[in-house]
């Protein structure tokens, strides 16, 4: 049986606890992800999709309940240690690939090295290295705005991996994307996990991209509903179950 990477146990998150507008956007919530997964979160809008992966990776902090990543409490990490358990640990991609405008994609990916005071030498090779198999090569020097979404979202994940993380999350990260450039995507995330055995947790309300994961759950009102794993499936089978489970949901919301 594979390592459990990341575990959530009775996790809750309180907006605004201590105010007359407090709201339980996750009641509890358990959740354990193994070594080598890609796991994919799905959910109608404002089900707490964001705000659980925000809570399982250090982004936000839960009110209450545990979070272990690679077998650490979150909880009890002083914000210095967080910062530097992140850069160790992992890699984020966003919708709006949270690229600096006035960087050049070269400086984009070596951010994350630059800051941890890398030699410069290695930050070079390690991002031509990215750049060449992400072929953004020829954007290396360009600012965001001179590049395609495709090539920005290609950089978002070279800064992503530069650090050698082992586990990936990535909210709606083909949001932004045409469906050729997201299947392009989903395409590299399925090789970094077969390949490189990096772990991936994804939000994606897409059936079409969720196809691409191993296992998903089905997050509603702040719960995990429903799980699905690809298992001996196919992709069309599994997306067809995919299609078929949100059909279902959408209905019992017209009713
Ligand atoms: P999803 O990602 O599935 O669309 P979210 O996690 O963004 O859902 O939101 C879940 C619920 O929590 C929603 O009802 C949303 O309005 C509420 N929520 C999200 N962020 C905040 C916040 N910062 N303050 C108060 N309520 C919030």
């Amino acid at each position: 049986m594979a390592n459990v990477v990341l575990e959530a146990q009775k996790l809750v998150k309180i907006y605004n606890a201590y105010s007359e507008n407090a709201f339980e956007a996750l009641h509890g919530v358990d959740f354990k992800v193994y070594e080598g997964e890609f796991v994919g979160i799905m959910g109608p809008s404002g089900s707490g999709k964001s705000t659980f992966i925000n809570n399982i990776s250090t982004i936000d902090m839960p009110t209450s309940g545990e979070v272990r990543i690679n077998g650490h409490d979150v909880k009890l990490m002083s914000d210095e240690e967080v910062g530097k358990f992140r850069y160790d640990n992992l890699g984020f991609i966003f919708q709006d690939f949270n690229l600096l405008d006035t960087h050049t994609i070269f400086e984009n990916i070596a951010m994350p090295l630059s800051l941890a005071k890398m030699d410069e030498k290695e930050i070079t090779k390690r991002v031509n290295e990215l750049a060449d198999r992400m072929n953004i090569t020829i954007t290396l020097e360009k600012l965001p705005f001179e590049c395609s979404g495709g090539q920005r979202q290609r950089g978002a994940i070279c800064r992503a991996l530069v650090n050698n993380p082992n586990i990936i999350m990535a909210d709606e990260p083909t949001g932004k994307l045409d469906s050729a450039n997201s299947s392009q995507l989903m395409k590299i995330f399925q090789k970094m996990n077969n390949e490189d055995k990096v772990t991936i947790v994804m939000v994606t309300h897409d059936p079409l991209i969720a196809s691409y994961t191993s296992r998903l759950i089905f997050i509603k009102d702040g719960m995990i509903q429903k799980e699905l794993s690809k298992g001996d499936m196919t992709q069309d089978e599994y997306f067809q179950k995919i299609v078929e489970i949100n059909s279902e949901e959408s209905r019992g919301i017209i009713q």
